[in-house]
This record gives C-alpha cells, sequence and structure tokens, in this order.
C-alpha cells in the first residue's frame, strides 16, 4: 500500500492507474477507522481496480464549539486495517491548504475565499445547529475530487444529508464520478458504528440505544398504520429523552429536498440527533409507508 501525504504525489499516482485503463474507487473519511468505514472501503474495492482512502479530520467542517481537537485520530491503526484490507492508496494530505495553520473552519473562512454550497439540502437535520458544516463538506469533497479524479467514490447511508449533497454536488456540476451509497452499519446492540462512540462513557454508550430503538419505533408505527408526523415524532421524543438523551433534533423528511413531512406516505426518512454528555450522535432510517 502506498501511503501518499501531499496533493501532487496523490494526483500523479491517480493519473498513472488511470491512465493504464484502471478504475479508481475513493473512500474519504476522517480516520479512527471502524467497521463502517472498512464496509466503504470492500464495495469500493469490489467495484474498482485501484481504491485510495483519504484520511482527513476536515477543519473546514467544525465549528468553534465543536469537537475538532477531541476528535480521535489513529494513524497507524487506520494504516494497519487499510492495509490489511488489501487497499491500494491511503492519502494522509499534509498540505490540503497553504501550511495547516491557514485552514478555514466552519465560521471562519481564513485564506479561501471559494467555497462550495449546495443550496436547500443544508437548511434542515443538522444545518441549522451546525453553521457551515455542509458547505466544509461540500467544499473538502470536492477538493479531494479534484486531487484524487476519481471514477467511483463511496459514502455511508449513516450521513443522509451528506450523501444527499453529495450527490446532488455531483450531478448538478457534473464531476462525472459514480457515487455510492452503503447501508449503515451497526454494532450488535444497534447503536451505528462512529467514531464518536469512542468517546461515549460507559453509561452513555448503554443509554445511546435508544437513538436506534427510537428509529425502530417509528418505523414500526408507521408499519402498523400511523401517518401522523407530529404524533410519530413526539413518540420518539419521549423514547429518547426518557433514555436520558438531550434531542437536537428528531424529524421525518421526504428523502430528496429534506424537508419536513406532515403525513407519512411513500419513502420517508425519519432521522434523529442527540447529545449523550458531550457526544452528539446521528442517525436515521429509511422507511416506506405501504
Ligand atoms: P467519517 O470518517 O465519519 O467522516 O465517515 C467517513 C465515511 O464513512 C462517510 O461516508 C460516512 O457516512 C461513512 N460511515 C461512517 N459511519 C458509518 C456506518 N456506521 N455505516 C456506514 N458508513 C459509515
Amino acid at each position: 500500500m502506498e501511503v501518499l501525504r501531499d496533493k501532487a504525489s496523490m494526483r500523479a499516482w491517480s493519473r498513472a492507474q488511470r491512465a493504464d485503463g484502471r478504475r479508481v474507487g475513493f473512500v474519504p473519511t476522517m480516520g479512527a477507522l471502524h467497521e463502517g468505514h472498512l464496509t466503504l472501503v470492500r464495495e469500493a474495492l469490489a467495484r474498482a481496480d485501484r481504491v485510495v482512502v483519504s484520511v482527513y479530520v476536515n477543519p473546514s467542517q467544525f465549528g468553534p464549539n465543536e469537537d475538532l481537537d477531541r476528535y480521535p485520530r489513529d494513524e497507524g491503526g487506520d494504516l494497519a486495517k487499510l492495509e490489511e484490507l488489501g487497499v491500494h492508496a491511503a492519502f494522509f494530505p499534509a498540505d490540503l491548504y497553504d501550511g495547516e495553520g491557514q485552514a478555514p473552519t466552519a465560521t471562519s473562512s481564513g485564506r479561501q475565499l471559494a467555497w462550495v454550497e449546495v443550496e436547500q439540502l443544508g437548511l434542515h437535520l443538522c444545518g441549522p445547529s451546525r453553521p457551515g458544516f455542509f458547505r466544509g463538506i461540500a467544499t473538502v469533497v470536492t477538493k479531494l475530487f479534484h486531487i484524487v479524479e476519481p471514477d467511483v467514490a463511496c459514502f455511508g447511508q449513516k450521513d443522509y444529508q451528506q450523501l444527499t449533497i453529495i450527490r446532488r454536488l455531483v450531478s448538478d456540476l457534473d464531476f462525472g464520478i459514480e457515487i455510492v451509497g452503503v447501508p449503515t452499519v451497526r454494532e450488535a446492540d444497534g447503536l451505528a458504528a462512529s467514531s464518536r462512540n469512542l468517546r461515549l462513557s460507559a453509561e452513555d454508550r448503554v443509554r445511546a440505544r435508544a437513538v436506534p430503538a427510537s428509529l425502530e419505533l417509528v418505523s414500526s408505527l408507521v408499519a402498523s398504520g400511523d401517518r401522523d408526523a407530529d404524533a410519530l415524532l413526539a413518540r420518539a421524543r419521549a423514547l429518547l429523552e426518557s433514555g436520558g438523551a438531550r434531542v437536537d433534533y428528531v424529524a421525518l423528511v421526504d428523502t430528496e429536498k429534506l424537508a419536513p413531512v406532515h403525513h407519512v406516505s411513500g419513502r420517508v426518512l425519519v432521522a434523529v440527533a442527540a447529545w449523550f454528555g458531550d457526544v452528539r450522535l446521528i442517525d436515521s432510517r429509511e422507511i416506506v409507508a405501504g
């Protein structure tokens, strides 16, 4: 496995693969790799001849009071996992901005003047509580796409709003990259695998089961005929709060615009963001109302 740390060698590596007629697959991550990430990597390996995984904790998607400094980092562990899976290149960019000191954050542009913004899709769910978050993601993913120039890239459905925004970015701006959405990987108790799970106390780790349980509750109520979004969401919120969560949002939205629905019909998304101590978890699940 090649370990690449600068943009120029990453681009040269990728171009050499494509010049040899190989299809390049790409999985962008923020590291502290877990089974969710590894499932994306396996998917990319199945769809491409050569696979690049990037590890970059992107400052431009973190706000001032968010957990950028506390975000888990484990370069040695990440490299070992990627090597074991048979990944061809690991990209740990050290020069994504002109010196890391210059990297922008979600709310301060630094020296960056050009940003990529996908309208409307960031208005709901995580948008209101994380100003600048999706702009930071769309921008760094654009930069990474321009450096890696992949044929196909894999993203998790766990970050459903992010996946929706990236699909739209790629289609509206003609990136010519196939985007694959991979179903959420869960731990044995149902909690979605996340790097942030490592930061939960033992008590909160148990309490956090309320997150997938609330999605399951809404799904089963819809299956038994309930259609009123407010009533469904009240049930989910009660379950989360009784488990000790501080709810950021619990929402039922349509799967295209991600705007709230009042009456459940067809395909909808139920989505939750909740705090356990100082750890914010998100999860979601598509539901099809019969
Ligand atoms: P992150 O490192 O959290 O930025 O995630 C990198 C990629 O892994 C994103 O496309 C995420 O949606 C995806 N991912 C994270 N957790 C999971 C999970 N539990 N199941 C599937 N994909 C995931």
